[in-house]
């Protein structure tokens, strides 16, 4: 099968957009063993459409075109589709119905713009959208099949799980291409690639995707097969196989994060914990507090950046800042410490460092960070050095201070190792 995708979207060709709704699309085809053979961005403009899709009809099975399908003057799709294949475009009142229905719904008058959205493709079936008002519409032309989506991710998504899996299932067969994913928290690329060695073999090269972001591994288990439960098999026996390689450092599966896996800890310990971060400077409680039922296992931080207020706020002696600076070992515990008692928490993180670009000196360069873990059984320390410009050091950062707590929690070496 050969598929093609169409972006429209003036907004894309700019710099202030990425098109990513073809990854979606690809995703979904990579499932069934289909790979994309063509990928086009168009802006808002009837010609361009009419002419790409003329280019493509008859030379691919599956056509999908996402935006344009907005009531707006510069949506576009609809009428670029309907002149390149030839064929007419009629308003369909029982879609304008449903679409007044949407807005009346949240207690609203259908603009008059929106009637456009009910017009029809001679030959296509309307794909109903209950995210939105944009409807879908599908049709055969010349062996290919034409999927008309809306351009809005979310919009998108919903109709390729309704419309475009189905469809995909039906002409490829039962085989499905299934994929598991495992996080590795503070591990260089490398040291995975070397750790996982044996499974290139023993999992098949092929079935293995490496992803790497600083301070996060993303590795991606896939495994093609018509039985559910063996293939449910495979993938559970091939995650095993990979967290025994790697080791304490495999925090999770799927849409796991370092904040959330750090969270479900807590809550089965029925701790809390609290931060007092510097050149953080609130990061890790953001991150934490993104969890959705933080509140059971989340204090609260103090966000000491300013000497004055390590001391005043955190109790850290001025003694001390004067004696090693702020940027020290002594500091990040004492900051931990007095984080953890003034905050009644079970943990504290304490974080001190030098996200740069200013402020290094050559003792203590930029992206030098203190680390200090308080906890019921004491405080421990970790220096880290992290590459990269502020941006890079702070979120190194915050995923290390996370990667010690988790390790803390468990029991289990250090992170890093
Ligand atoms: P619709 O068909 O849903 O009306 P549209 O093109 O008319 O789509 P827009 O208002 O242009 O709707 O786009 C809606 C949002 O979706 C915008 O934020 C836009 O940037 C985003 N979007 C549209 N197409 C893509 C794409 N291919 N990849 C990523 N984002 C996209
Ligand atoms: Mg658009």
């Amino acid at each position: 099968m050969k598929a093609a995708f169409l972006a429209v979207g003036s907004e894309l060709l700019g710099a202030d957009r990425v098109e990513t709704n073809s990854l979606r699309v690809s995703e979904r085809l990579r499932r069934h063993g289909v790979a994309l053979g063509r990928k086009v961005v168009v802006g808002d403009d009837e010609d361009e459409i009419a002419r790409e899709v003329r280019d493509i009809v008859g030379r691919f099975d599956l056509l999908v075109i996402s935006g344009g399908l907005g009531p707006t003057a510069d949506d576009l799709t609809r009428e670029g589709v309907a002149r390149a294949t030839g064929r007419s475009l009629a308003r369909a009142e029982n879609v304008v119905d449903e679409i007044r229905a949407r807005f009346a719904s949240f207690g609203r008058t259908m603009p008059e713009v929106n009637r456009r959205q009910a017009d029809v493709i001679e030959g296509a079936t309307v794909i109903s959208n209950p995210r939105g008002s944009a409807p879908g519409q599908m049709l055969t032309v010349d062996q290919t099949t034409l999927v008309l989506v809306p351009g809005v991710p979310r919009e998108l998504e919903g109709m390729l799980d309704d419309v475009l899996e189905p469809w995909l299932a039906e002409r490829t067969g039962a085989d499905v291409l299934e994929t598991r994913v495992l996080k590795v928290a503070c591990l260089a690329e490398s040291d995975v690639e070397e750790r996982i060695a044996p499974a290139w073999a023993e999992l098949g090269r092929e079935n293995l995707t490496i992803l790497a972001k600083p301070g996060e591994i993303t590795l991606q288990y896939h495994v093609r097969g018509a039985d559910a439960e063996a293939r449910d098999r495979r993938l559970a026996a091939g995650l095993a196989r990979l967290r025994e390689l790697i080791g304490p450092a495999t925090f999770g599966e799927g849409e796991a994060t370092l904040e959330s896996v750090v969270g479900e800890l807590l809550l089965a310990r029925g701790q809390t914990i609290g931060t007092a971060e510097s050149c953080t400077g609130g990061l890790v409680a953001t991150r934490l507090t993104g969890v959705a039922g933080s509140s059971a296992w989340y204090m609260g931080s103090i966000v000491a950046y300013d000497y004055g207020l390590k001391v005043g706020g955190l109790g850290v002696e001025w003694a001390t800042i004067e004696r090693v600076g702020a940027v020290s070992e002594e500091v990040a515990r004492e900051m931990a410490e007095g984080g953890r008692s003034r905050l009644g928490v079970d943990w504290c993180v304490g974080i001190t460092g030098i996200a740069g670009p200013g402020g290094a000196t050559p003792e203590k360069p930029v992206g030098l960070v203190h680390f200090a873990i308080a906890g019921p059984n004491g405080t421990s320390h970790r220096r880290a050095q992290f590459p990269g410009d502020r941006v890079r050091v702070r979120q190194q950062a915050s995923q290390l201070a996370l990667e010690l707590v988790r390790r803390r929690l468990l029991r289990v070496g250090e992170a890093g190792t």
